[in-house]
């Protein structure tokens, strides 16, 4: 019984910073080009809540009472939820984690779902930092993404949230069938006006399964969204510090950098998933039901590989990387991928074929 104890003692000791990610998987409608796990309902919320204290509870005892660098609330549509639900969540991971180190709480969340009550009731229960979905600041578009909110109405709550002591950031979709060049320019005008200081401009992908997906779409070519992506840099106010997001210094999302350099994190709820570090082992994680596999040192190095990548700073290069790496290849293409010191980075033209420069850097 002893020796018990003193072992779990020393692996609670030894377990590092977890963040922690928490999926809301609950809509009003579905978007027209949505794929992610989520479902247009209303939600029984406390039987919700339950099943996240008893997920943070199930790591609590796996982990130990181990520091929560960030929290972040992801959907799905995480406005939607009551802010005492909310509060408790907060709360319970308080008692089970330390949060004393806790720099950032996102909430993400949809024009229309939140008042400036409802806001306040987040902020003062610990949300940081509010991240929009916006989309688009054209009407009709917004129509046609299948979006419940008018630009308007959009505007309304980020001219709400700006005045409020917290981060704001704001999605975006560019890359709509008949996009072109001037379109991506407005909306990064507009975005430079409002005087946001985090966003994130993602190109529409058209997914399977999605009304989107049924429909002959007349996309852009690949040329015309290469064209539109090199446009955001060179208009928008911000310096972009990943592949699709945009800050002004010190509005970098923490929670979204620290996963992509390769930190821990624990998914909660159905829908999310995790890179739990335990032991001196990584396991690929999932929320809801509770599982988690062990993955070895050569998966989890590509894994961190292809994230920081994605970032302007790169990937740091441990020793599971070293392993991974073909370095001849990269010496030879410097004009793609670069090492600097212990960092490897993609290069402006990297950026632009990532998914085939990911696969051409590995032995
Ligand atoms: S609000 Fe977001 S998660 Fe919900 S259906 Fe639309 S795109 Fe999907």
């Amino acid at each position: 019984m002893l020796d018990f104890f003193i072992l779990s003692f020393n692996i609670h000791v030894m377990s590092p910073a977890h963040n922690i990610y928490i999926h809301v998987p609950f809509c009003i409608s579905k978007c027209n080009y949505c794929a992610f796990f989520s479902r247009a309902i209303a939600p029984d919320w406390e039987s919700y809540k339950n099943q996240i204290l008893s997920e943070v509870d199930f790591w609590h005892n796996k982990l130990g009472r181990v520091n929560v660098p960030t929290i972040f609330f992801g959907g799905g549509t995480p406005s939607l939820m009551p802010t005492n639900i909310f509060a408790d969540i907060i709360n319970h991971i308080a008692k089970k984690f330390d949060l004393s180190n806790c720099s950032e709480i996102t909430l993400e969340s949809n024009p229309g779902t939140l008042d400036t009550q409802k806001l306040d009731d987040f902020i003062k229960s610990g949300m940081s930092r509010l991240s929009v979905g916006v989309q688009s600041f054209d009407d009709n578009e917004l129509k046609f993404l299948g979006r419940r909110h008018d630009a308007k109405c959009a505007k309304k709550l980020l001219d709400i949230a700006m005045q409020k002591n917290i981060r704001v950031s704001a999605d975006f979709i560019y890359g709509l069938p008949n996009h072109n060049v001037q379109n991506v320019i407005n909306l990064c005008n507009q975005i430079n006006k409002i005087g946001l200081q985090h966003a994130s401009l993602y190109e529409l992908t058209i997914e399977k399964n999605t009304p989107f997906g049924r429909m002959n779409l007349n996309m852009p070519n690949n040329d015309t969204m290469a064209d539109m992506y090199l446009a955001i840099q060179d208009n928008i106010k911000l310096p972009r510090y990943e592949v699709s997001n945009y800050a002004a210094r010190d509005n970098h999302c923490k929670h979204n950098e620290n996963i992509w350099d390769g930190a821990p994190y624990i998914g909660l709820g159905h829908g999310a998933r995790g890179r739990v570090f335990m032991d001196g082992v990584w396991f690929e994680q999932s929320g809801g039901d509770i599982k988690f596999n062990a993955i070895d040192d050569t998966t989890r190095a590509i894994e961190k590989l292809m994230t920081g990548l994605r970032t302007m700073r790169g990937a740091t290069i441990d020793n599971d990387i070293k392993n991974v790496l073909d370095f001849d290849f990269i010496n030879s293409h410097n004009a793609l991928v670069k090492i600097d010191g212990d960092k490897i980075y993609a290069t402006d033209a990297g950026i632009l074929i990532l998914d085939d420069l990911l696969v051409d850097i590995l032995r």
